[in-house]
């Protein structure tokens, strides 16, 4: 982030239409709109936005008291100046229209060059390579991230500045009619198209109108650069803009600007020759992949086209480095935590990343290793003075700096901080047992190197992982919320260790997304996740009398489901002496599992109707087949029942209850019976009974290949000479055993594991802490990935071949196999 102009409130309200309440004069230079990512928050103008399923407007109170005074919103409800004597509001018909004028009109105060990219894939990729191949001939300004959104350009085209003298912008669009706002914002000079893709396909006719939307992007540019190898990319561009704009493209087959005459891949790199202006131009390219090389070539062509020498040209593409497009949480030594973030470094992602270490572990102590940051557009002493106020708003307890910058302000800092030169000097200087039980942030310029730092903190695991994807965990939440009414409460089922996807981790990023309530099986889950800073309501499905008194300490919440129960849970709560305490009744309609049946129902209003030790918070029921059409009949005889006995209940009592019947499977098939809440379990997880195109896998099982060596023919494999041989093999030992949830029935050629791409055959039996592959057929080398289950070859694949549902395979991964998460 660099230095935006500040504006005031009136000017806003000025650009913006709107209408000014309370103080005018305050001076706003960053806009938020995420109550929970806030920086420095009297600089903050806050824009309400509201959504479906959210309303900015709720969190004003909060933010005032966090110190945010100036607010742009859409309700006037909320202007009260009587509440809010110190804020300034900005009262406008539409908040994110609002939003999107002012960036429109900052935008138009610079007449540098602006690079808008569009296309289906690889625009935050050509973004940031752009700009690593660029940033030392040009102070530049970007999209954070991949901001590239009705929501994201306008934040980004905020950032642009007088001190740049260059800007590189995305533009993303999920439906028709959205780039023509995009466009407007960026006003490029300069387009570049990436790729056209399947990427938000439903959403449009086909797929020429897809690429019609995307390339309004670039109507006011003055030159477009592309590939002409898709047909109808070159078609549309050359029919759209070929009369009055500077079309720059390259191809593999035809001539034209650009021509790729030779690819060449060695192990990890590609060499690439190419005749530009008749001359023959060669680079040396740190990737192989198709799309990392399609990439660079787009970002060559700009550069030649910006007449870039050579020879910087050669020298930059050797340095090219790879985009982490994700944070990675570890687990580090001493029961620490590890947020790995070194491939960027700006005021804005530090903001992200400092976020995403409250939400993870709050209570833990809190770390932050930084490096110089370079180019903010700020001096040294204002940069870092604004470091140590987010360091302080963000309750972080230690600072280790890491550069001359840095070191230079060590004065600014009044956490416990400590500084050095260089990564070299930090690690020469190491001591392992300073860290302990914390969380530890590692964020730095790409060139501190950082990831020497984290593999010196990271704790040495067995080889075999369990990826989680918390932003396809999100992306399933999102799914599925969007299936329900905007007030219907979501409890999601986190028991069996978040379906074996880890216990904390996930918790907090529910709790961050404000669920209502999270469900664990039995009493000590919950303890668990009381213990990591989970406040927000958990109720207990299987409560076991014997930690009612525990159970009451830590607030959690009991599922009562018989008389026995309910009679115990009161003594109990006589015990401790605790009234109103919220309960959950279980009804078993069907199920034949836990739960009251209709004939206790008048037994059990007896004990509850006038009994002020406790109330009943909801009233639910749980679906036998809700996945299956089969038992559709069945299943609205459930919802019939439900309705009635509940409806039985609710008549007596004169508070509100919650009442609910729907699991993951009856969301998607049943949202007229979502009542005013509903239990997600295995959809957040990745796994849908109508719609699984919908929904993005989130665990990935993986190892990595320890040993491959040849046996020739007449020989065996493994325990009880199970795996006998056709022919020569080429035999690969995995370090993933039945002791890790691989089952043993997937011995001798049941089961497959990925290599490469490629599936392969498990040879012999399966044992405790190791597998045997076939690796004949492919060119696996040692230390290989191995894929067990994941995006490639999912849990439900792996389920079929094992007769099983994905629920078991995912809960039977053991705890030994360590979990990893990534973030974007
Ligand atoms: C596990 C469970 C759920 C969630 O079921 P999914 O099929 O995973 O969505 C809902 N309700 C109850 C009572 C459960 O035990």
């Amino acid at each position: 982030m660099t230095v935006a102009q500040s504006y005031t409130i009136e000017s806003v309200a000025s650009i913006t239409g709107g209408v000014c309440y309370g103080k005018e004069n305050l001076i706003v230079k960053t806009l938020s709109i995420d109550s929970r990512s806030l920086q420095l928050p009297e600089e903050i103008l806050f824009f309400a936005l509201v959504g479906a399923r959210h309303d900015g407007h709720l969190y004003i109170k909060d933010l005032y008291q966090k110190g945010v005074r100036a607010f742009v919103v859409s309700n006037s409800e909320c202007t009260d100046l009587k509440q809010y004597p110190e804020a300034g509001f900005i009262l406008v018909p539409d908040t994110l229209c609002a939003l999107q004028n002012l960036a429109e009109n900052h935008r138009k105060n610079f007449s540098f060059p602006v690079m808008g990219i569009t296309g289906s894939n690889g625009k935050t990729i050509v973004k940031e390579w752009l700009y690593q191949l660029l940033n030392e001939s040009y102070s530049i300004v970007r999209s954070p991230k991949s901001y590239n959104s009705q929501v994201g350009v306008p934040l980004s085209v905020w950032n642009m500045n007088s001190e740049a003298n260059l800007a590189i912008f995305e533009a993303g669009i999920s439906q028709p009619g959205e780039m023509d706002q995009l466009s407007k914002i960026i006003q490029p000079t300069y387009g570049i198209f990436t790729h056209l893709g399947d990427a938000h396909r439903e959403n449009f006719k086909d797929e020429v109108q897809k690429l019609e939307e995307k390339i309004k992007l670039f109507s006011s540019c003055d030159s477009i650069v592309y590939c002409t190898d898709n047909k109808l990319v070159d078609e549309s561009l050359k029919s759209r803009y070929g009369q009055n704009k500077e079309l720059i493209s390259w191809s593999r087959n035809q001539a034209t600007n650009l021509m790729v005459v030779s690819e060449e891949i060695k192990g990890n790199r590609t060499f690439i020759k190419t005749k530009y202006k008749k001359e023959t131009k060669e680079i040396n390219l740190p990737f192989s992949d198709k799309a990392s090389i399609d990439n660079a070539i787009t970002c060559w062509l700009c550069l030649l086209n910006l007449n870039v020498d050579d020879e910087t040209i050669k020298e930059r593409f050797l340095k090219l480095e790879p985009i982490a497009m994700r944070l990675e949480i570890k687990e580090g030594i001493g029961d620490c935590t590890l947020i790995n973030d070194y491939y960027n470094s700006d005021l804005g992602s530090l903001g992200i990343a400092l976020d995403l270490m409250n939400q993870q572990q709050k209570d833990k102590s809190k770390t932050l290793i930084l490096s110089d940051i370079f180019q903010s557009g700020y001096t040294n002493h204002q940069l870092y003075k604004a470091i140590s106020k987010l360091l302080e708003q963000k309750k972080i307890n230690r600072l280790i700096g890491i550069g001359e910058g840095i070191s230079s302000q060590s004065k600014l800092f009044t956490c416990n901080a400590s500084f050095y030169r260089s990564t070299d000097v930090f690690l020469a200087d190491l001591n392992r047992n300073q860290f302990k039980d914390e969380i530890i942030l590692i964020k730095g310029a790409r060139n501190f190197h950082f990831e020497r730092i984290s593999n010196a903190l990271q704790y040495k695991a067995h080889q075999t992982v369990l990826e989680v994807n918390l932003n396809a965990m999100v992306h399933n939440l999102n799914y599925f919320r969007s299936l329900l009414k905007p007030s219907t409460k979501l409890v999601v089922m986190v028991k069996a260790f978040s379906y074996g996807s880890g216990s904390t981790e996930i918790a907090n990023l529910l709790q961050y997304h404000r669920v209502d309530y999270l469900a664990v099986a039995i009493a000590d889950e919950g303890v668990e996740l009381r213990n990591a800073g989970i406040t927000i309501p958990i109720i207990v499905m299987n409560p076991e009398p014997h930690s009612f008194d525990t159970m009451i300490e830590y607030r959690l919440e009991p599922e009562i489901y018989n008389q026995t129960i309910c009679l115990e849970f009161e003594k109990a709560l006589k015990r401790n002496g605790v009234r109103n305490y919220p309960i959950h009744i279980k009804l078993d309609t069907g199920m034949n599992r836990l739960g009251f049946v209709h004939h206790d129902i008048d037994t059990l209003l007896s004990l509850i109707v006038s009994n002020d030790h406790f109330f009943i918070s909801s009233v639910f029921s749980h679906l036998a087949g809700a996945d299956e059409q089969q038992h559709d009949d069945f299943t609205a005889r459930q919802i019939n029942s439900f309705t009635q006995w509940s409806d039985q209940i609710l008549s007596q009592f004169s508070y509100p209850i919650d009442r609910h019947i729907l699991n993951s499977a009856g969301i998607e098939r049943f949202p007229q019976a979502q009542f005013n809440m509903v239990r997600l379990g295995i959809g957040l997880y990745g796994i849908s009974a109508t719609h699984q195109e919908k929904l993005m896998n989130v665990s990935s099982l993986k190892t990595t290949i320890s040993q491959i060596k040849e046996v020739s023919k007449e020989n065996t494999v493994g325990y009880g000479r199970k795996g006998q041989l056709q022919t020569d093999t080429r035999i690969g030992v995995i370090p993933i055993g039945y002791a890790d949830g691989f089952n043993r029935k997937l011995s001798n050629g049941h089961g497959k594991v990925m290599v490469n791409g490629q599936l392969v055959p498990v040879v012999g039996n399966i044992c405790m802490d190791m597998s045997m592959i076939d690796l004949t057929n492919t060119d696996a080398k040692e230390g290989d990935s191995v894929l067990i289950f994941g995006d490639d070859y999912s849990v439900s694949k792996l389920a079929e071949q094992l007769e099983t549902i994905p629920y078991e395979i995912l809960t039977t991964i053991s705890r030994r196999v360590k979990r990893i998460y990534f973030q974007e």
